[in-house]
């Protein structure tokens, strides 16, 4: 129980990823904000969490859309006041093509949601952090290495690189860290849509590669600010 009576937001909870966060968060004893667009989904992760005796709510939200956000703000901060975590993780693919080749509705589609939907939800669920929060942003490899062919969404993860350690500097004083981590191949949707030919069952599951979310979400992790883990080769840095 390494999050006990923490708060958590997670974005993107429908699948993948958030999902198995989300889940993991609330065994360790978080209670979680759940949001993404698909409510259905939403539904089914929240009525699993509270089948284990969890505590969660969930919103629909598009996290490009600032009045939602807001309101999914305003939700999670009428049900549990103060925000301990939240967890940048809902993200899209787009296209894989190279730059010369990119579509202007496809860039700015993903950059929506990679990057100012991240900076949209942090923005706005600042003002209700606890000291000794965390911030916790899901990156990818190809927002640190240059890959060629992976297009708007390897810029957006190094606009969220970039983002992760501006932010860190700037609620420093506030006891408010922030770190990104990047997964790694894990059996989801945007992997299946990354590498279609791929047999999923060669990968790790999302469940498999939690620790370091639950590390930063903890308070285990004080005083551990603007660094950049890799889930798949996790050490304490
Ligand atoms: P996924 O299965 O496609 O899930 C993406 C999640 O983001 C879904 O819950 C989706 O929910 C949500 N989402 C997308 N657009 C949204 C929007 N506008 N507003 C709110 N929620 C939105 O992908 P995943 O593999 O779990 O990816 C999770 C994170 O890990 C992403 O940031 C991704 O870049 C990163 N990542 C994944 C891998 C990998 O191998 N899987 C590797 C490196 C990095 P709705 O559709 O219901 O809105």
């Amino acid at each position: 129980m390494k999050l006990k009576n923490k708060i958590a937001v997670v974005t993107g909870a429908s699948r993948g990823l958030g999902r198995a966060i989300a889940k993991r968060f609330a065994e360790e004893g978080a209670s979680v904000c759940l949001c993404a667009r698909n409510g259905d989904l939403l539904r089914t992760v929240s009525l699993e969490i509270m089948s284990r005796g969890g505590k969660t709510m969930f919103e629909r939200t598009d996290i490009t859309d600032e009045n939602q956000v807001k309101e999914f703000v305003t939700a999670c901060t009428s049900m549990w006041s103060r925000i301990d975590i939240l967890v940048n993780n809902a993200g899209v693919l787009g296209s894989r093509s190279v730059l010369a080749e990119y579509a202007l509705a496809e860039w700015q589609k993903v950059m929506a949601v990679n990057v100012t939907g991240v900076f949209l939800m942090t923005k706005h669920l600042l003002p209700h952090f606890n000291p000794g929060g965390s911030i916790i942003n899901v990156s990818s490899s190809v927002g640190k290495v240059a890959k060629a062919g992976w297009g708007a969404y390897a810029v957006s993860k190094f606009a969220l690189e970039g983002m992760t350690r501006l932010l860190a500097e700037e609620v420093r004083s506030q006891n408010i860290r922030v770190n990104s981590i990047n997964p790694g191949g894990v059996a989801t949707e945007m992997r299946h849509q990354a590498f279609p030919q791929e047999d999923q069952n060669s990968l790790r599951k999302p469940e498999e590669i939690l620790d370091p979310f639950v590390f930063l979400a903890s308070d285990e992790s004080k005083g551990v600010t603007g660094q950049s883990f890799d889930a798949q080769h996790f050490k304490i840095k």
